[in-house]
């Protein structure tokens, strides 16, 4: 076990997708981690297929490029029932902050890229075969007690942990928050197949209150099947070939295909009541399940690894007081908790099994999608909860910010005025803080003492101007936004922000307001001055 640490400063239990992914983003900032998983190899079952745009955006912060893994994108989602037809869709054409809004994956290559990138890393060591055992906390440090394949004990100490040791997380038990209250607990089988013979390019949800069914296509030619259990059938039954061929007979039209994958799954919705506890953190199903009706349960595990990862490097780092990491939960649970509560709400209105309440719903649906405003908030994703905090770390917006504080600075397509290729605004922004000016130098209204203690801070100056608008400026980073997405339909000439490594907007305003800007954010930064300030306070 020489290859083993015994300190580190963030122990990761579980390298499922999201202890992959947080260990990536620990890389990146510098952060020296141990990632350990029970399993050897990648856990091979059907599961998560869909992925919306803001997943999309985090795997771009973990370093993957647009094509690192296969992937189809999805134009539309239909549901149809066999009473009305199709009678409601969401469209998913098209793309939001540089990425589709909707694609299917498979899962096990996403986990295979995200452990290759790590397997360079000077920062993370990754430890396969490796189960935890028990854990305890003191003021200082979290003590770990490992066990490796061969029965050997190891002892790892630890800043902080993260337990991304999953749905049945033995983290989350010792802590003591196993989840509580009701939960959605319904069977479905599962199946993927490959080779059919009619290809398939959007998701349909076939609402037949007789056996409710999503079915949708997925990269490398397979097509999924979600079956829902009716009461009586059982595991053996349903994974049994014959079943399963039975169930596919009205798309298989008789030929034969290739049936990759079958598995039989308990949906679940639970949210862990504390995502924080003294100096161990939870993440990804370790912190919360959901149906996958809306396909966002690794989502919400990705958009926990974008909100963790930067304040675990910053106190790690002595950049920020503990106390940051409280936000963690402040900014994370209630948007998790929302996106369960629209995923148990889609299962029921969309899948009843009930044919008095399917008719209902259904016929109910349908003549909604005759008013514009309720059509709009199927048809546009409307109905998805804006992942926008309400407390956390970020000031507080008064009167007249121009960015939502507390969500994520819309991305664009940036062309460089020193020439070369267009990129996403994100990869410009880097991984750590940013302050922008747009249509401005944002260093112009500091004084130098300010703009060397930024850059002190990793703290990045970055001019974005408008199309056609490349003036001569002293900034060195400058950049003209292609699209328009920013300027000038969000942010006038000579706005301001400050965007935190997680590409949320930190603080806004004025240019006249620069000083106090960065004051601010630096306050927020430094582990001296944040003695003062907490952070989601709000700061005039
Ligand atoms: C049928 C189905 C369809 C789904 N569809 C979607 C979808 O379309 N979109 C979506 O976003 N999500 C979907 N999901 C959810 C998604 O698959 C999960 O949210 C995601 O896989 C969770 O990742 P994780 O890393 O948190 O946990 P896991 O992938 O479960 O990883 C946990 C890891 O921890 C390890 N571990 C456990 N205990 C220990 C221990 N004591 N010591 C060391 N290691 C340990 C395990 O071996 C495992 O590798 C779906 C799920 C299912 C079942």
């Amino acid at each position: 076990m020489s290859y083993l640490p015994s300190e580190v400063d963030v122990l990761i239990v579980g390298m499922g997708p999201v202890g992959a992914a947080l260990a990536q983003l620990l890389s990146r900032y510098g952060t020296k981690t141990l990632v350990i998983d029970k399993a050897k190899s990648i856990f091979m079952a059907p599961r998560a297929i869909a992925l919306d745009n803001e997943a999309l955006r985090v795997l771009q912060m973990c370093g993957l490029e647009e094509d690192a893994f296969d992937k189809v994108a999805i134009p539309e989602v239909r549901m149809r029932s066999p009473l009305f037809g199709q009678y409601s869709r969401a469209v998913t054409a098209g793309s939001v902050d540089g990425h589709p809004k909707l694609v299917t994956f498979f899962q096990p290559q996403l986990e295979q890229v995200l452990r290759d990138r790590l397997q360079d890393s000077r920062h993370v060591t990754i430890a396969l075969g490796v189960s935890l055992v028990s854990l305890t906390q003191d003021a200082d440090q979290v003590t770990a007690e490992l066990q490796t394949e061969d029965g050997q004990p190891h002892q790892v100490r630890a800043r902080y942990m993260v337990g991304a040791d999953g749905a049945n997380s033995l983290v989350r038990r010792i802590l003591g928050q196993e989840f509580k209250g009701k939960t959605f607990a319904e069977d479905w089988l599962v199946v993927d197949a490959k080779q059919l013979p009619t290809p398939i390019d959007h998701v349909e949800f076939i609402c037949d209150p007789h056996r409710p069914t999503p079915h949708m296509v997925a990269p490398g030619g397979r097509q999924r099947w979600e079956f829902k259990l009716k009461a009586g059938e059982t595991r053996e039954q349903m994974e049994h070939p014959d079943t399963v061929k039975r169930l596919l007979q009205p798309w298989t039209q008789g030929k034969d295909i290739e049936i990759e994958r079958v598995a039989v799954y308990r949906f679940h919705a639970r949210v862990a009541e504390k995502f924080k506890v003294g100096r161990v953190l939870l993440a990804g199903d370790a912190a919360h399940i959901t149906p996958p009706f809306v396909g966002q349960g690794l989502v919400s595990g990705l958009r926990d690894v974008a909100n963790l990862a930067w304040k675990l490097a910053w106190v790690c780092h002595g950049r920020a007081l503990p106390s940051l990491l409280d936000t963690y939960d402040q900014e994370r649970r209630p948007h998790a908790k929302a996106m369960i509560d629209l995923a148990k709400m889609m299962g029921r209105l969309v899948m009843p099994s009930n044919h008095a309440t399917a008719f209902l719903t259904h016929g109910l649906m349908s003549m909604m999608t005759r008013i514009p405003r309720l059509k709009r908030l199927f048809e546009n994703l409307e109905i998805k909860p804006p992942n926008h905090f309400r407390v956390g770390c970020f000031v507080k917006p008064l009167r007249g910010a121009r960015l939502r504080r507390g969500a994520q600075m819309p991305q664009v397509w940036l062309k460089p005025r020193a020439g070369g290729e267009v990129v996403l605004s994100d990869d410009v922004l880097g991984t750590g803080l940013a302050m922008v000016g747009f249509g401005i130098d944002p260093s112009a209204g500091l004084t130098p003492a300010l703009t060397q203690a930024w850059a002190a801070r990793g703290g990045q100056f970055i001019q974005i101007n408008p199309r056609g608008q490349m003036a001569r400026t002293s900034t060195q980073s400058l950049w003209e936004d292609l699209g328009g997405g920013l300027m000038p339909s969000v942010v006038p000439v000579g706005w301001l922000a400050i965007v935190r490594p997680d590409k949320v907007v930190m603080h806004d305003g004025p240019c006249t307001d620069a000083a106090a800007l960065i004051e601010h954010a630096m306050s927020m930064h430094d582990s001296l001055s944040t003695k003062e300030l907490t952070p989601g306070l709000s700061h005039p």
